[in-house]
């Protein structure tokens, strides 16, 4: 909190330095300056305003509000309860009492207006106020503060309003927007695939970069067979230059003719990792009943992820996919159809080998949970094939690149609700599913653990005795299915290489300097 408040003191005060250094007036201030909420982290920035303009320029509550109210504008970036913060109203007494103090009068207003529209309704209110229970909820204060409150993507938009904020949309419907999260093409594109890079500029010779909505002009490229063969020349290359990369990282040897799947994320529970992480034992299955299969597509599954440091479970998985690795890597069996690689260190920099590399992008979320992503759109950019469910951004790649160019599989967000009223039982959808069944018996009974069985113990009790929560086994015969349809198409490279050049072509939309404009036009020059 105190870091927070910190950050939040030296800005709110250089905007005023500014705004008075320009000659303007206090009063004005919306008029030439929005202060966008990067979700609730820095909201103490708003009783801070209120602060400075009640008792340092001796402002009335009504003056103040009115220019606070006009300045900030909020973004919200997860639906998940338990990443909403809330701070306890007893440690802003003690660290900002003056902060608090202003909060309760915000509270006290809002519940003048909440009690005049719906009487008689506390359990009403007590949703919907701003401390409550002792803690003060940054989210709501933020709606209840701001002049306007934006999702990220267009599904999770619609939910902020249906699902998180139903009545605050109710009083102030003019509030509420959307802005699709984008990517910089100068970090995704131009500087970490220097060869595609080069090829979009020898065919269209234009600055693409800084104008991302002229790659669609590679669309009509996909046609030609020279075409095809540089664009897949160019991906070989950036996986070879990945393959080099891991074995100095790992000292695993990968194959580079091998379908590069790829999941590089944070840990969560709600990413499903552990959903990939059946699909590798399922391939695992299907390589030791059918040895000799001419037509198994050889495969390196590439993870990159941190887990937050109190995470147990996210830490269990990636000790789950570590295990796994280290039995199927030294299979003989196996060779190097199967490989799995735990990309030590996840960051930027990995990233930047890992994308420009990747032929599959694994988006498969809990339908509801991402609010948009952006992991996903640079894979598209670069020419990976997204496999993922109907979740955050992945429905609007879908709706660019066209659904034979994306493989979309899963319970979507109303059927994820439907499954959970229903009583979703992950136990009889085992008994149900016996192939399943076996592939957990082989995690349950140490096959990956050198006989252990409890190594595995948080990972397996999430999916059978705490009730499957993100609906991993629910989703996993889906999955298999959609991998089956990635396979059918990598099988014929030409048409694979086509569908990911038409990804490059159509993903120009997910420029950041497009989710810039939208907030220009959307928010910062709305009138208010
Ligand atoms: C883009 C990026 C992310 C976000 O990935 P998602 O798949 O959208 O969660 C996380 N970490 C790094 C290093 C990234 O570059």
């Amino acid at each position: 909190l105190m870091q927070q408040y910190f950050q939040c003191a030296c800005a709110v005060s250089d905007i005023l330095r500014r705004h008075w250094l320009a000659g303007r007036a206090l009063h004005t201030l919306p008029d030439f300056e929005v202060i966008q909420l990067n979700d609730t982290h820095p909201t103490i920035a708003i009783p801070e305003l209120l602060r400075l303009l009640l008792d340092e320029h001796g402002l009335s509550w009504d003056d103040a509000w009115h220019i606070t109210s006009r300045t900030f504008a909020y973004t919200n970036h997860t639906l998940m309860p338990e990443a909403l913060e809330r701070w306890p109203a007893s440690l802003l007494r003690e660290l900002l009492p003056r902060h608090l103090q202003i909060i309760k009068q915000i509270n006290r207003r809002l519940k003048q207006q909440v009690k005049q529209r719906w009487p008689n309704d506390s359990a009403l209110w007590h949703k919907l106020a701003v401390v409550s229970e002792g803690e003060v909820r940054m989210a709501n204060l933020c709606v209840v503060s701001c002049f306007a409150v934006n999702g990220v993507a267009a599904l999770h938009s619609q939910l902020v309003v249906n699902d998180l904020f139903p009545e605050y949309h109710q009083m102030w419907p003019h509030k509420f927007h959307n802005v699709t999260n984008g990517i910089t093409p100068r970090r995704w594109l131009k500087q970490c695939n220097p060869l595609l890079s080069a090829l979009i500029d020898d065919s269209l010779q234009v600055e693409w970069a800084n104008d991302l909505d002229a790659l669609e002009w590679l669309a009509p490229l996909a046609k030609k067979k020279s075409f095809r063969q540089q664009f897949r020349t160019i991906k070989q290359q950036n996986k070879l230059r990945l393959t080099v990369y891991i074995k100095r990282v790992t000292g695993i040897d990968i194959n580079p003719d091998a379908l590069f799947d790829v999941q590089i994320k944070r840990l969560h529970e709600y990413k499903r990792q552990h959903l990939s992480l059946l699909h590798i034992l399922h391939c695992y299955r299907q390589l030791r009943d059918n040895p000799d299969n001419p037509d198994f597509v050889p495969r390196v599954f590439l993870f990159g992820a941190k887990a937050a440091p109190g995470y147990l479970l996210a830490k269990n998985i990636i000790c789950a996919i570590n295990k796994v690795a280290e039995v199927i890597n030294n299979d003989p069996l196996v060779g190097d159809r199967l490989k799995v690689v735990f990309v030590p260190d996840y960051r930027i920099t990995a990233a930047e080998l890992m994308i420009p590399a990747a032929d599959l992008s694994e988006q498969i979320s809990t339908a509801g949970y991402e609010a948009s992503g952006t992991g996903n759109m640079k894979l598209a950019l670069n020419g990976a094939l997204t496999i993922g469910t109907l979740d955050g951004a992945n429905v609007e790649i879908a709706e660019a690149v066209g659904e034979k160019n994306i493989f979309i599989f899963g319970n979507t967000v109303d059927e994820v609700k439907a499954l959970k009223a229903d009583g979703y039982s992950p136990k009889k959808l085992r008994k149900h599913d016996r192939y399943l069944d076996g592939l957990l018996k082989e995690l349950e009974k140490g096959k990956f653990s050198d006989g252990d069985r409890q190594v595995f113990a948080p990972l397996l009790e999430s999916l059978s005795k705490q009730g499957d929560p993100w609906l991993v086994l629910a989703d996993f015969a889906a999955y298999i299915a959609a991998q089956q349809r990635v396979e059918a198409l990598w099988r014929d490279p030409e048409a694979w290489t086509k569908a990911a050049i038409l990804n490059t072509a159509h993903t120009g939309r997910f420029s950041a300097d497009r989710s810039i404009r939208d907030y220009q036009q959307r928010i910062w020059q709305a009138a208010r």
